[in-house]
């Protein structure tokens, strides 16, 4: 069995995008709308002569707990409970919410192995961004961006390292 990466994060933040940066694939759905994604969703990171890993995109968490986005939640904490790493996705652009602090917290009592990545850079100074989320107290941080494969690489590197 190949190694589990859950990317976790609240609706919008560029999950699905960096599932398909990723996989090379145009395999999850990316939308404007938030939510779009609402089940789990596998693929496979296949770097160049290097180990391969199982990659799971979640639905957005919606910090509800009825109906549609409950279920969504529920399937997003399944996900990171199975997984061996988690990738905690964040929105460069927006900084911090506090449903980003909620989706923290009851990631800490999943106690996975997390790593903090903060998409949606592109144009934007990467310190700046990642100071934004210096709060949050990661050491395993990087700054991306999917939609114009920026990063990834490295993000790619980094996760092979803690695998
Ligand atoms: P999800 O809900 O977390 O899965 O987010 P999506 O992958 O569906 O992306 C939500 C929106 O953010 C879409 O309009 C994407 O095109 C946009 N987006 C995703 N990644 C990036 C990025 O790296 N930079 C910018 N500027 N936009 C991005
Ligand atoms: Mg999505």
């Amino acid at each position: 069995m190949l190694p589990l990466v859950a990317l976790v994060g609240r609706p919008n933040v560029g999950k699905s995008t960096l599932f398909n940066a990723l996989t090379r694939t145009r395999d999850a759905l990316v939308h404007d709308q938030p939510g779009v994604t609402r089940d789990r969703h596998y693929g496979v990171c296949r770097p160049e002569d290097q180990r391969h890993f199982a990659v799971v995109d979640t639905g957005g968490i919606a910090g509800e707990d009825e109906g549609l986005a409950g279920a969504t939640t529920r399937q997003a904490r399944a996900a990171a409970e199975e997984a061996d790493l988690v990738l905690f996705i964040v929105d460069g652009r927006e900084g911090a919410s506090r449903l980003d602090d909620d989706i923290l917290a009851w990631l800490r009592k999943t106690a996975r192995p997390t790593f903090l990545v903060v998409n949606k850079t592109d144009g934007l100074d990467s310190h700046a961004a990642l100071n934004e989320f210096a709060r949050y107290g990661f050491s395993d941080v990087i700054a991306v961006s999917s939609a114009h494969r920026q990063g990834i690489d490295e993000l790619i590197e980094q996760v092979l390292a803690k695998l």
